[in-house]
């Protein structure tokens, strides 16, 4: 019986863009997680995924009717470096299916095994990536942020050799698709133009329907993704989150957040911040995040440039619609700060507001998620400006600024509470605290303790909702946290 409507669309392409390859069996799967809804939403059985079948299958110990499996291909620039070959390494992409809401999306097992496309490294993954990646992708989902989600988290009983021995596990990832910037690199690099026309094809068809009917559909889908990605770059600034490793084949063509490495979130404001072990010199800093996304924009325009028109005018047409990142990154990240403070996006003097608070707060190394939360009360009721003014090392800073704020404030109009309640909506109490990710990854790979996974994952289901109860997960950390590392999730 088929319980899972695979509808496989990337495995008609030509064969040189993937391989075919079934999952590798792993010796004990048992099933850490299952997300329920989204299972339903994808027309699955929930039941039948958290019975035994259904584990096998997610452990890729299975292949289920309908699966056609492959590890696809795609290139990448990795710190700035070109890499004419990745692929899936360690991923097996089982099929498609199409949502409840019409959507399209691929089924992937993460730490699946090797591929032909595995270089170095054993195709898997270790317990404490997948966690990782289960609760901040969850975590940005229920943010409102486009993201690859998380289906299902299975540990395999098998150890994977890193720098000691870990436990394995397998993620299931779900994704609009996992086409990447790298998979256009790809071809581009190979000379391959026919085969960039037809990856092109796919994509406009499968995330831009509306570009194909442009007057230039090649140019209305790198204006789409342009747009996109300008729009998720700012809301990754919003939140204050560091995806900290941007190569091009870690950004997808239909604008989800993909691939959590290394990924954090600012605890101090800073926008030098840069947690990610391998990343030295800061090029994936937080405040970098908008460059480098151009900058991968870029390379995907240039694989892109013989589609878009002969010769000159082709990089004239690239140009003119990179030039369109810019203008829309900004009015998406400065019409979210606006909103932040309660004010609407065209209120004279939001964004200079908002700038200089930002510098104070660089300046006074205050928590980004808690001076926004704690200004909701503020906006509600002054006497709440204590919570804020403490996070400021020197408190004058915020009281200075607030004088201004609540001018702006004023003239909105609004009742305190209506305001305080809108900016409770965008501001969340809750984000993956590193620290509290940390705990979590310790408590379940030394001592096989899921309950803080369960606990932080439940809170972080509902960031807008205050949770008096788990108040603790909305703290900050002793000294700001600066001093936090992260770790490529390999
Ligand atoms: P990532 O850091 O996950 O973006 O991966 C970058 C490249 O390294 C991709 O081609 C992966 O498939 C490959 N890779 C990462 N980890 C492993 C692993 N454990 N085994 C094989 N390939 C891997
Ligand atoms: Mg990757």
């Amino acid at each position: 019986m088929t319980k899972i409507p695979f509808d496989n669309s990337y495995v008609r392409l030509p064969d040189g863009f993937f391989v075919r390859r079934a999952p590798t069996p792993v010796a004990a799967p048992r099933l850490i997680r299952l997300n329920r809804a989204l299972a339903a939403n994808l027309g699955m059985d929930p039941d039948w995924l958290a019975g035994s079948a259904g584990v096998r299958m997610l452990a890729g110990n299975s292949v289920p009717e309908g699966a056609e499996p492959i590890a696809t291909a795609y290139a990448g620039h990795q710190f700035g470096n070109f890499v004419p070959q990745l692929g899936d390494g360690r991923a097996v992409l089982l099929g498609e299916v199409v949502d409840r809401d019409g959507q399209r999306r691929d089924i992937q097992l993460k730490g699946a095994g090797p591929t032909p496309f595995s270089r170095r490294g054993d195709g898997r993954a270790a317990l404490g990536p997948v966690l990782r990646e289960y609760l901040v992708s969850e975590a940005m989902a229920a943010l409102g942020i486009p993201t690859t989600r998380a289906l299902a988290a299975v540990a395999t009983g098998e150890l994977v050799v890193r720098e000691t021995r870990l436990p394995g596990a397998v993620l299931a990832r779900v994704a609009a698709s996992h086409i990447r910037v790298g998979t256009f690199q790809y071809f581009a690099a190979r000379g391959d133009a026919e085969a960039v026309r037809t990856l092109a094809d796919h994509a406009l068809a499968r995330h831009y329907p509306e570009a194909s009917s442009a007057e230039h559909p090649y140019r209305a889908l790198l204006d789409g993704v342009v747009a996109r990605q300008a729009e998720l770059v700012a809301s990754w600034l919003l939140v204050g989150f560091v995806h900290g490793v941007m190569n091009t084949d870690n950004m997808s063509v239909a604008g989800e957040t993909i691939d959590y490495g290394p990924c954090a979130f600012l605890d101090a404001y800073d926008p030098r911040t840069s947690f990610s072990s391998i990343d030295a010199h800061g090029r994936y800093a937080y405040g970098q995040q908008p460059g480098i996304a151009l900058w991968n924009l870029t390379r995907l325009a240039e694989a892109l440039l013989p589609l878009l028109a002969d010769d000159e005018a082709a990089v004239e047409a690239a140009e003119a619609l990179l030039a369109g990142f810019g203008p829309r990154f900004e009015k998406a990240y400065h019409d979210g700060l606006a909103h932040k403070l309660g004010l609407s996006a065209d209120r004279d003097g939001a964004v200079a507001l908002a700038d200089d608070l930002l510098a104070r707060m660089a300046e006074n190394r205050a928590d980004f998620t808690l001076t926004f939360r704690r200004l909701c009360d503020a906006a509600e009721r002054p006497e709440a400006d204590a919570g804020v003014r403490d996070l400021f090392v020197d408190p004058t800073e915020y009281d200075a600024w607030a004088v201004r704020w609540r001018k702006l404030l004023d003239e909105e109009g609004r009742t305190p509470a209506a305001t305080a309640s809108a900016m409770r909506a965008i501001n969340p109490a809750f984000i993956p605290r590193n620290h509290h990710v940390e705990a979590m990854i310790a408590a379940a790979v030394e001592q096989g303790d899921f309950g803080p996974f369960e606990e932080l994952l439940a809170v972080l289901s509902r960031p807008y909702d205050d949770q008096p109860a788990h108040a603790c997960y909305a703290e900050a950390p002793e000294g700001g946290g600066a001093d936090y590392r992260t770790f490529c999730g390999t």
